[in-house]
């Protein structure tokens, strides 16, 4: 697995598997934060990150969504270092298993009921910052698909919000996208937040992804007037 750092505060931690898939490392004067936790066989290369970083021990591990590829290695993080977990209210009863996901046939318990908490909200309503991170809800590839901002490196963390080819943006999986036309809509985030470098867990990065959003929606909602 390749660590690189990709700003400031944030490193990329990449492999293989069947696709690309990315996780994020961002420290800051606590420790690691840990965005999204790929696949059950790199919790090791996540481990060996954190030691390798020498920036403090892992403080919590916010998650994008619950589908496999993004909760896999949790369990094992989880009994390592015995931090916090976060995802979005709304995705946290699909992940565990209560609710079925959009669009599939069969209840996934991708996360160990209990284990993930709700991203806290802050007195006037909005998700609680980690980090540096800012969360933003963005339904549509999952019901509570949420990125997260780095406001001061200027890094979208955006999980399957996104893919990517060749630099430009393209839409998420279709396969596993519970609604299509929301997850198009919602990544109109990038036009609100204007990050400088956009990175997602399935595809390269692509630096001023909202240059590139007047035609990412005349090519993907097309299929949808
Ligand atoms: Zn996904
Ligand atoms: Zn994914």
């Amino acid at each position: 697995m390749k660590l690189e750092q990709i700003s400031t505060h944030i490193w990329s931690l990449k492999t293989w598997f069947l696709f690309p898939m990315r996780v994020w490392l961002v420290k800051d004067e606590e420790g690691i934060t840990l965005v999204d936790a790929g696949m059950p066989f790199m919790a090791r290369s996540i481990h060996r990150a954190i030691d390798q970083l020498n920036a403090g021990s892992l403080q919590r591990i916010l998650l994008t969504h619950g589908h496999s590829d993004h909760v896999g290695s949790v369990h094992k993080l989880h009994s390592a270092y015995n931090v916090p977990i976060y995802a979005h209210e709304i995705e946290v009863p699909y992940m565990e298993g209560q609710l079925t996901y959009p669009r599939r046939r069969k209840i996934e318990k991708n996360i160990r009921e209990g284990l993930a908490a709700a991203l806290p909200t802050t007195e006037n309503g909005h998700l609680q910052s980690f980090a540096g991170l800012q969360p933003y809800l963005t339904p549509g590839h999952s019901p509570g698909h949420t990125v997260y901002m780095h406001e001061k490196d200027g890094v979208l963390l955006a999980g399957d919000l996104f893919t990517s080819k060749r630099g430009r943006l393209k839409r998420p999986m279709s396969a596993f996208t519970a609604n299509m036309k929301e997850a198009i809509e919602s990544g109109s985030i990038i036009t609100q937040l204007q990050p400088k470098h956009l990175e997602v867990c399935h595809g390269a990065p692509v630096l001023n992804p909202a240059s590139q959003w007047e035609g990412y929606l005349a090519e993907n909602m097309k299929d949808y007037k």
